[in-house]
């Protein structure tokens, strides 16, 4: 090397420098985790340049945040709020109506089981407090009355409740919606490979290096034990169970997935895994399916196109859309 002229050298350093920083940091992949919308989320990506990963991911927790501000009940400043405060015809914004769309639609296809205007049932319950609490008949017929798909209607960015005391709450499709938002982010900023994982709610931008993502769907009694590994690329994937958060009172298990026909924790199902082209749908059909149980709930998501799913009934027993019959 030595013998070599200076220009030589000079040149060889300048290859060895670029080749250096092209050289992905472990392996070019990079995962974070934070909590938002009261989840710890992972955001996982795969690219050659650390930096343009690390800034990308930034930008996709922080667009999480923003909608969690945008749609979160528990926030009185938020738009979701506002409308469930509001007396009278409400302007929400361009996003706001399109997720509102959505339910309403998932809401109507599914007869009502997904409802997204069930907030007063839910404060009511409490299921996510330090306090929950079963309540009376009374209470239940009360917090019941005048909710369902035609409590809400929509004209352009106006939405207007059919009473004023109407509590909307999008819990059953928010997380899956930010999701589908944060994986948004990721792929406008030149990521071709990533995975958003909000506990349960999942988005997958293409594949993982070469192959399909695998994956886990956790067994819903058995705490840490996969149920079915599912080999997926290019698409959403979205559980809901009745162990996420419940409580127990003399041996009976309330949870936070309620039928709309009783006001009390669906009992047909231990949990239901949707898999659809984006998780915001996949996020509402999931809840849908699980107030449905087996048999009506997998047919609504063996009738909708590009939509496949596994439930768990209540005894345990697990069924598959015809997609997902071919083997794990
Ligand atoms: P998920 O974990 O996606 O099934 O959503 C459960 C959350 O959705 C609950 O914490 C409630 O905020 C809300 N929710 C409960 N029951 C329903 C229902 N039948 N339809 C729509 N949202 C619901
Ligand atoms: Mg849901």
């Amino acid at each position: 090397m030595f013998g070599r002229p200076l220009w030589v050298i000079l040149l060889l350093l300048l290859v060895a420098s670029l080749v250096w920083w092209r050289v992905p940091a472990d392996d070019g992949q990079l995962s974070r985790t934070a909590l938002v919308m009261g989840t710890l989320v992972e955001i996982k990506a795969f690219d050659d340049e650390k930096d343009k990963l690390d800034s990308a991911i930034s930008a996709a927790f922080a667009e999480m945040t923003r909608l969690e501000n945008l749609l979160s009940r528990h926030n009185p400043r938020s738009e979701i709020s506002q409308l469930s405060a509001a007396a009278g015809p409400f302007t929400v914004s361009q996003e706001t109506a399109e997720l509102l769309q959505l339910g309403q639609s998932i809401a109507r296809r599914s007869d009502g089981a997904f409802d997204l205007t069930l907030g007063a049932l839910k404060k009511l319950w409490a299921i996510e407090s330090d306090s929950p609490q079963i309540p009376t008949a009374a209470q239940l017929q009360s917090a019941l009355s005048g909710i369902g798909p035609d409590a809400l209607t929509l004209e352009g960015l106006q939405v207007q409740k059919q009473q004023p005391g109407l509590q909307v709450d999008l819990g059953g499709i928010a997380k899956g919606y930010a999701v589908d938002r944060a994986l948004n982010v990721l792929r406008q900023a030149g990521i071709r490979s990533a995975a958003v994982n909000a506990g349960g709610d999942i988005a997958l931008l293409g594949d993982r290096q070469g192959q399909p993502w695998r994956i886990g769907i956790q067994h819903p009694r058995k705490n840490g034990e996969v149920l079915v590994t599912l080999p997926l690329t290019d698409c959403a994937v979205v559980t809901s169970g009745d162990y996420e958060r419940f409580f127990e009172r003399d041996g009976s298990r309330y949870h936070h997935i309620f039928d709309p026909r009783t006001g009390r924790p669906a009992r047909l199902t231990q949990s239901v895994t949707v898999v659809a082209k984006d998780a915001a749908s996949a996020d509402a059909l999931a809840t849908a399916a699980f107030v449905l149980g087996p048999q009506a709930g997998l047919q609504l998501l063996e009738d909708l196109p590009d939509v496949e799913g596994l439930l768990v009934g209540a005894d345990g027993r697990l069924f598959r859309t015809s997609g997902l019959r071919r083997g794990d």
